[in-house]
């Protein structure tokens, strides 16, 4: 059995001012053949997993590129074509060889490209003309993505992360790799269907009604003959003509039942529409009601900025929860304040000239885009530097790039190059401050903290800081997405009741 596994994945927010390029992905991850490490990433989790069964089982395992790039903006026509390509190129050799039995490609599914509005569609068909209709071609997706008409026609089995944060993506490379081996030998004729939700919405997994929607699917995967169920939640923040909520269903050899199955999911989904998000408080109320609790808490108070969440897009260099902070935390307090992320790599580059225990001025923060708040600028002394920062997230490892710490008035930011949401307290840890010894945490992040950070507090605030991120679809200025989905227009169904 002969398998080729490669990847290309990333984030398109379509309104970010984040351009990327070749040199994004070479920040956050570039394997060339053979050279992807041992440890899984978010998307590249099926490459590791194959790796294992090919040991096991005797597969003939070919591997490609495999990149991630933090999301940001639009990407370069040259950095898509480049990856792209280097792809084609190994199937063809692949192929030269010895016809392929198998398709695994490591997908985010939000790519979008200067040029391109679907580049992983597009990728999948190109692939498809190389190895024919019998090969397998499977791939995995994050669920915030766009399912296109093209990726659906041309792969067999597409398998998203059912949980968000997305802690189950070893178990989705898992799930992927063993329907495609199972395809190739016969033991299985997966039918895939989907069903288009019309709508757009965020979906937390960590809390009601959604925990309930993800174990009805786990549920489902354990019946006679459903081989996958995957909600495409879709990501409001790309401008893609497929833009929205999509269920998919896969079952063996009928359609008819997948099809059903893609339905029930999908009308559970539009029953619980606008009611999956936490409620947040904006940026002065967060801090009011932070500075509150904090004295009666043993653990520390987390603020989430949720929308300035570089795993969206945007650049996280927001300061507006830390210009709160500073305006009404009371003077000569002894409560200790830690923010973990602000991106400016040239104030990274500043503290780095300076060295530990330099006392400089620096201006740092929100120079990336409107509607973050107001860059700072204090007398900071610099704490801590580490050239290559990183923080997990399960079994993979988040880069972070060259990072700092600066301290002034009692609180401490760590400054990063690398664009990187908060995943767990390791963030802070590897940078020299002890989480628990806090008693404010501010983070960047929309949802994927959760897991890592409920174990260390007691308290979490959601915040709504600013506009760094389209989070309204009602008011977002689409020129591509649908514009007949909820809740741009109340009934797209023509008949559903108000939840
Ligand atoms: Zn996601």
């Amino acid at each position: 059995m002969r398998i080729f596994v490669a990847g290309i994945a990333t984030e398109t927010n379509s309104f970010s001012p984040i351009f990327v390029g070749l040199d994004d992905f070479k920040a956050s991850l570039y394997a060339a053949p053979y050279k992807h490490p041992e440890t899984p990433t978010l998307c590249t989790a099926a490459l590791v997993v194959l790796r294992q069964r090919a040991k096991k089982d005797g597969i003939d395992l070919i591997e490609g590129t495999t990149s991630w790039a933090d999301p940001g903006g639009l990407i370069s026509q040259q950095c898509y074509e480049t990856l792209r390509d280097e792809i084609l190129a190994q199937v063809t050799a692949a192929i030269k060889q010895q016809p392929l039995d198998g398709v695994v490609l490591c997908l985010h599914g939000a790519m979008i490209a200067q040029g391109y509005d679907d580049p992983e569609g597009e990728l999948i068909c190109q692939i498809r003309k190389l190895v024919g209709d019998k090969t397998i071609i499977g791939a995995n997706l994050d669920p915030h993505s766009h399912l296109t008409a093209k990726r659906f026609e041309y792969a067999d089995i597409l398998c998203a992360f059912k949980e968000f944060p997305h802690t189950d993506f070893v178990q989705t490379g898992e799930q992927i790799v063993d329907l495609v081996i199972r395809s190739i030998k016969g033991e299985i004729k997966p039918k895939m269907a989907q069903y288009d939700c019309k709508m757009i919405d965020i979906f937390p997994s960590s809390r009601q009604p959604m925990r309930q929607f993800v174990d009805d699917m786990l549920d489902g995967e354990r019946q006679q003959g459903v081989l996958s169920l995957s909600l495409i939640h879709g990501f409001m923040a790309g401008d893609s003509p497929w833009m929205g909520t999509k269920m998919i269903a896969i079952y063996d050899d009928n359609m008819d039942i997948a099809a059903h199955l893609a339905k029930d999911f999908g009308d559970k989904i539009i029953s619980i529409r606008g009611q999956s998000m936490p409620s947040m408080l904006t940026e002065d109320i967060a801090v009011e009601q932070a500075l509150l609790v904090v004295t009666k808490q043993q653990t520390p108070v987390i603020i989430a900025d949720v929308w300035d969440n570089p795993g969206g897009g945007v650049a996280g260099d927001g300061t507006i929860i830390l210009q709160s902070l500073l305006s009404l935390k009371p003077k000569n307090t002894n409560i200790k304040i830690a923010i973990g992320t602000i991106w400016d790599p040239m104030a990274v580059q500043l503290c780095f000239k300076a060295g530990i225990g330099a006392i400089i001025p620096l201006r740092f923060g929100a120079k990336s885009a409107p509607n973050t708040g107001q860059p700072i600028d204090k007398m900071v002394t610099v704490i801590n530097l580490n050239a290559e920062a990183a923080q997990t997230f399960g079994a993979s490892q988040v880069p972070m790039g060259a990072s700092v710490v600066i301290e002034f008035e009692g609180v401490q930011v760590i400054l990063n190059s690398t664009r990187a949401q908060a995943f767990e307290p390791s963030l802070f840890e590897n940078m020299g401050i002890e989480p628990l010894s806090q008693d404010i945490l501010v983070i960047k992040s929309t949802n994927h903290f959760y897991a890592g950070f409920n174990k260390i507090s007691d308290h979490i605030i959601y915040c709504d800081a600013g506009k760094p991120y389209p989070n309204n679809p009602k008011t977002t200025a689409y020129t591509k997405a649908p514009k007949n989905i909820w809740p741009l227009v109340d009934d797209p169904w023509g008949c559903v009741d108000d939840p």
